[in-house]
């Protein structure tokens, strides 16, 4: 892999805008299409089945690819950047891409989200590789529960095992996304706050959400987070904290007795496409301004063609500069349409 960290030099002033004026800051790139759950509000099992094609290895973006188009969106102004998938840690050798990442010039923030069944045997290598901070997805502390939201895959003392590996490689500050869905974990929501609140963990409540086209997702299905807040304030009073930069999908509550704070994640009910400023690439290239796209711009082809740092800048650039979603804000809209709407599935695309 490359060795050389500096990023493709552009002015800031040129740093592209879109068309209502946003400009391009996070790169969350999926490095594995493939995932060792099947939830149920991402991958159900009935269409990711045992024979269900997912991509071949050659396929995939390498390291090296992953690494030069990360340099040319820190050209462009990325300066956070996400891994997740799928599943991440299923990726072999992932800690050698954190190393690299991590160490580009530019680059201030890299993160991983991850379901943390492997975590326990990879979050040392992680910390030691560079990664500044971690995210685990964990929806109940019900056992029968979090079973059956992770498709029967799962245990869940392993994704404690997995968080505790964390804290102890200090890959902090840990937050914990847990999707709620009525009717099946809403019940256990207080019990996550209960035995996170003053670990220093932050727990974070994801309104469940219309990304791709095969989790059945309905309105009524989606808990708003006020109805949490107010729940979770009868029990724990809070209050509302500053957004920590521009752009925060988080809405954060801190506890009045100073024990920690919590997160909601309002995608339905408080859309946050005004600030937008993420960009995904999926784990075979394909670049997408928008979680609820419909298609987006190949940039493995022209990278495997021998394209150019510049020529693939000014692709990237293009397609930023045309880039006019706000699917969250238009979604009752746009799902009252006559054409049923196609999009990108989330394991693809990266959460
Ligand atoms: N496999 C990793 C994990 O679960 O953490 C990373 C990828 S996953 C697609 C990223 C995030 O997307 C997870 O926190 C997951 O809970 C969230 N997610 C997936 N489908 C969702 C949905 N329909 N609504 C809300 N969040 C969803
Ligand atoms: Fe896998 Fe994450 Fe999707 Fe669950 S949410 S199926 S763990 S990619
Ligand atoms: Fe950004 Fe699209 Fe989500 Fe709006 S719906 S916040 S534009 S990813």
């Amino acid at each position: 892999m490359s060795t050389e960290h500096n990023v493709v030099t552009l002015p800031s002033a040129a740093h592209p805008r879109d068309t209502l004026g946003r400009p391009l800051r996070d790169l969350r790139i999926s490095v594995m299409d493939r995932c060792n759950f099947r939830c149920p509000y991402c991958m159900p099992k009935e269409t990711f089945h045992d024979n269900y094609r997912f991509l071949k290895s050659t396929e995939r973006l390498s390291f090296e690819e992953i690494y030069r188009l990360t340099r040319v969106f820190v050209g462009l102004g990325v300066r956070k950047v996400r891994l997740t998938g799928g599943e991440p840690l299923l990726r072999p050798n992932l800690s050698e891409l954190i190393g690299e990442l991590t160490a580009l010039e530019g680059v201030q923030d890299v993160a991983l989200t991850t379901n943390a069944v492997l975590l326990g045997q990879h979050a040392a290598e992680l910390k030691a590789n560079g990664l500044h901070r971690i995210t685990v997805s964990l929806d109940t502390l019900d056992p029968a529960i979090f079973k059956r939201m992770s498709g029967g895959f799962a245990e869940l003392d392993r994704v404690l095992e997995g968080i505790q590996a964390a804290v102890q490689a200090d890959l902090t500050p840990i937050k914990l996304n847990a999707v709620i869905e009525r009717g099946l974990n809403d019940h256990t929501a207080l019990d996550l706050v209960d035995r996170f609140r003053g670990t220093g963990i932050i727990v974070r409540f994801i309104e469940y959400m219309d990304v791709g086209n095969r989790n059945h997702w309905s309105l009524d299905r989606v808990v708003p987070s006020r109805e949490l807040l107010q729940r979770i304030g009868e029990r724990w009073p809070l209050h509302a904290v500053q957004e920590n930069y521009r752009g925060e999908v988080a809405e954060r509550y801190a506890f009045d007795d100073g024990s920690g704070e919590v997160g909601f994640i309002s995608s339905v009910t408080n859309p946050f496409c005004g600030d937008c400023s993420r960009a995904r690439l999926s784990s075979e290239g394909v670049f997408y301004t928008c979680l609820f796209a419909n298609a987006g711009l190949d940039l493995r082809t022209p990278l495997r063609d021998g394209s150019s740092d510049g020529q693939l800048l000014d692709l990237i650039r293009n397609h930023w500069q045309q880039r006019g979603d706000r699917y969250s804000e238009l979604r009752s809209t746009l799902r009252s349409g006559e054409q049923p709407l196609r999009k990108i599935e989330m394991y693809y695309i990266g959460g």
